[in-house]
């Protein structure tokens, strides 16, 4: 068929009718999108209150990200890691300058990025540690996303995203999010690491007490445990630092990242890693055909210099700190609790609400898109690139469908 005239319900029949039913998205079908706004195929126009779960930290099709998107797509796109590329080694450079890490192991999706620092930590477990080959635990808690891959899945403690994708890979133990005291009694001679998002994005913007980081990062040194942090969706800006770790002064052993690496163009994560842990990994033990390609290396350094070089980072604390204060200031039986840091706003909404699929189906009438996450709570995290004026646009509709 033609895609010049159709309508959106004639997209929407298309995909319902030949595509997976995986996913239950609202029914706006988007065609074109630029900085914070985006247009479905009948020319509305919406504001972005998703940005894609955060890989939009840039805004839609920046020109900068865009620009380098092109002239790489023309020159060179993909060599595998058989032969190296011009791209590779200064994104590599780049981030480790940034970062204060001293290597860089590029993958694609977030899940493949979680699932290298898991092999990481056991690797180094089994080789630099000394806990025995086949044994080894990972410590990480209830609420945790970390992706979709048969072994992340397994350690969810979501019964949706486990149900019937068993077997499941052992050595994972679930423990409560935001209580250094369970982890500590915990660990054993065995425990390899903690894996942990410093803020539970997809459990609905779950914050954790004040010092919660700290505690971790002084448990796992005096335990000689490594500590992995998840920053695919809370980093790069997202909370209003580089990472959500600097609001408590530590640094983890690795942290995975992810998502708007990618510059919302194409699929860029990986792990940042000092020495000790990136050096078990030898030729031949981890990879990936896409992973490090020059498009991908080439667009995650234009995303990059893009959200250091441009604001977006204090832009995201600064209108994060305006936007959460607005909020919590708003009146409505219908508001449980605001929580956030930056531009990653969770309104928990009340029980007796009806929950949070309806507002959100609200404010989509009103030009405003964005996703509930479970049932009660409605996710505010637009590109960083907001203005306040549109913050206070995005305000004007979120008072009048949730008061
Ligand atoms: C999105 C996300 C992932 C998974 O990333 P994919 O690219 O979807 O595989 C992992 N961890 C966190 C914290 C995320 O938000």
């Amino acid at each position: 068929m033609s895609t010049t005239a159709a309508t959106s319900a004639e997209f929407v029949r298309l995909e319902e009718t030949y595509g997976a039913h995986n996913y239950h998205p609202l029914d706006v079908v988007i065609s074109r999108a630029r900085g914070v706004w985006v247009w479905d195929v009948e020319g509305n126009k919406y504001l972005d209150f998703l940005a894609a779960y955060s890989a939009m930290n840039q805004g839609h099709c920046h020109p900068r990200i865009v620009a380098a998107l092109k002239e790489q797509a023309e020159r060179l796109t993909l060599t595998s890691r058989a032969f190296r590329n011009d791209q590779l080694g200064p994104l590599c450079a780049e981030l480790c300058e940034l970062t204060g890490f001293s290597r860089f192991l590029p993958m694609n999706t977030g899940a493949e990025a979680v699932e290298t620092a898991i092999k990481a930590a056991r690797k180094w477990a089994h080789t630099v540690k000394g806990v025995p080959d086949d044994r080894g635990e990972i410590l990480v808690f209830e609420g945790n996303f970390h992706g979709r891959t048969t072994t992340i899945v397994g350690f969810s403690s979501e019964e949706q995203y486990r149900a019937g994708f068993g077997p499941f890979t052992p050595g994972f133990r679930l423990l409560p999010y935001g209580n250094a005291e369970a982890v500590e009694s915990a660990i054993t001679r065995e425990t390899v690491a903690i894996l942990v998002e410093p803020i539970q994005g997809e459990n609905g913007i779950v914050v954790p007490p004040a010092g919660y980081m700290r505690r971790l990062r002084e448990v796992a040194s005096a335990n000689r445990v490594l500590l992995i942090l998840d920053e695919i969706q809370s980093g790069l800006g997202r909370t209003g630092k580089l990472f959500c770790y600097e609001h408590e002064g530590i640094r983890p052993d690795i942290v995975v990242i992810g998502k708007a690496l990618g510059g919302g163009c194409v699929p860029v994560s990986g792990i940042l890693a000092d020495d000790e842990v990136m050096g078990v990994f030898k030729p031949g033990d981890h990879g990936s055909t896409f992973g490090g390609s020059p498009l991908a290396c080439a667009v995650a350094h234009a995303a990059l210099r893009a959200l250091v070089e441009e604001g977006m980072i204090a832009n995201s604390a600064r209108l994060g700190e305006y936007f959460i204060q607005r909020l919590r200031a708003m009146k409505s039986a219908n508001i449980k609790e605001v929580r956030g840091k930056g531009l990653w706003i969770g309104v928990e909404l009340a029980p007796e609400a009806g929950g949070a699929r309806r507002f959100c189906e609200a404010l989509q009438r009103q030009g405003l898109l964005c996703k509930e996450t479970h049932v009660n709570t409605i996710r505010f995290a637009p590109p960083l690139v907001i203005t306040r004026e549109e913050i206070d646009w995005a305000l004007e509709r979120i008072v009048n469908v949730l008061t």
